[in-house]
């Protein structure tokens, strides 16, 4: 067993926390305050490659792995989890679907401009009335020539509005349940679609979570992505690395808030020494890098499986509920360290705090992640 990273791993880490530092960071606090995504920003990610990291370099990517990319999200994450999470969607969520159920065609044309980072990519699954139980979704594609026309909207869209490809799924054969659901490919230009309403949102705030809408919206039969029916299980096994991705996610935010309280303890002088002196603060702060340092293994681990194309579905629900559990954890305790300072936005924690909560609830709320583990360990 060798837990050393790679040569490649340690320079994707270096170039990905360079640019995390030098330009995502200054603008962070900012860009929460004004719900603002930065487009300019994403597009640099593109140029550094971080738009396409495991995808092969015949579909526009730099040929690395799921390592790399979860390393990459983490790193993003340690000052800015918007910007963590509108890599993650784009990359897990909409990348991930083309590259492996996609045809020739549909990578060329899909993933690539993705991967180079010229276009976003974005995963409807969720509707107002299905959250947790995605198959009980209401939009519907009705065959129509040669094409499916689909009617409904789907909420809670991570890059709704600034993507230009949406992987959508739609009720094909409401006889069918499951099997009755197809994966489509939906650009944001098509006939009948539109983005609806913008969340105002506690945290991740810079990056947009919008509803989108589709009104008689006809999409080509060219685009059902995989196969008539399959679409229940492109979408769930899309949401198993989709679930990599936010605990590195997770990890990240951790780490950033790990960080900062560690220095803050340093500094700030309470009863004639710093506060770090008291172990009642230095304890804390141990504990919140041994739950890290956990969370960041079982986050790896599941990457690496990915990559080795072994199963990893209950890893990645594990890492991700670990490292959710974590990220909650420790960015309260860094507002505690921080006292009344950790209250205001003067200091990165309450925003690290706001962000992390998220984690535990999408791509399957941590109840969700249990049920999957449970089924896998009891069956
Ligand atoms: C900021 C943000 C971004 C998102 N991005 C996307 C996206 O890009 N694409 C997308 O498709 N969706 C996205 N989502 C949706 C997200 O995945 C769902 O919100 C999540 O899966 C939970 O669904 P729900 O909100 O309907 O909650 P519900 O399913 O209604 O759950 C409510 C509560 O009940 C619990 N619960 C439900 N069923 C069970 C059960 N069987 N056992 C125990 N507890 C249960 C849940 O754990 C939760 O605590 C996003 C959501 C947010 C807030």
């Amino acid at each position: 067993m060798n837990f050393q990273l790679s040569e490649e791993h340690v320079m994707i880490r270096k170039m990905v926390r360079d640019f995390a530092t030098n330009e995502v960071a200054p603008t962070a606090a900012e860009r929460d305050e004004e719900e603002r995504f930065d487009r300019e920003m994403f597009d640099h990610m593109g140029e550094l490659g971080l738009t396409g990291i495991p995808w092969p370099e015949e579909y526009g990517g730099i040929g690395s792995d799921y390592l790399a990319y979860c390393i990459a999200v983490e790193e993003l994450s340690r000052v800015d989890a918007s910007a963590g999470v509108v890599l993650s969607a784009h990359t897990s969520l909409a990348g991930w679907p083309v590259y492996t159920f996609g045809t020739e065609e549909q990578k060329q044309k899909y993933l690539r401009p993705m991967a180079e980072g010229k276009k976003i990519g974005a995963y409807g699954l969720t509707e107002p009335a299905s959250g947790s139980d995605a198959g009980a979704m209401k939009t519907s594609a009705r065959e129509d020539g040669d094409h499916y026309v689909l009617n409904g909207s789907k909420v809670f869209i991570t890059n709704g509005g600034i993507a230009d490809i949406y992987i959508v799924f739609a009720v094909t054969d409401p006889e069918s349940k499951h099997k009755g659901t197809t994966a489509f490919i939906v650009e944001k230009d098509f006939e009948g679609f539109s983005v609806g309403k913008k969340e105002k949102k506690l945290g991740i705030r810079s990056s947009p979570t919008t509803e989108i809408i589709f009104d008689n919206c006809r999409v080509p039969k060219e685009n059902i992505l995989g196969e008539l029916g399959q679409g229940f299980k492109i979408a769930m096994q899309t949401l198993d690395g989709g679930r990599n991705g936010i605990a590195a996610q997770a990890v990240g935010i951790a780490q950033g808030a790990l960080d900062a309280s560690v220095a803050y303890a340093k500094d700030r002088e309470q009863f004639g020494k710093p506060i770090v002196a008291n172990q009642g603060v230095s304890f804390k702060l141990a504990d919140m890098a041994t739950s890290i340092e956990a969370s960041r293994l079982l986050t790896y681990q599941a990457a690496w499986l990915e990559t080795n194309k072994l199963p990893y579905s209950k890893e990645s629900a594990m890492a991700k509920l670990m490292a959710g559990d974590t990220a909650m954890k420790v960015t309260v305790e860094a507002v505690q360290v921080f006292g009344g300072y950790g209250y205001t936005k003067d200091y990165p924690v309450e925003r690290f705090m706001r962000d992390a909560k998220i984690t535990q609830i999408y791509e399957g709320t941590q109840e969700i992640q249990r049920l999957v583990i449970s089924r896998m360990v009891t069956k």
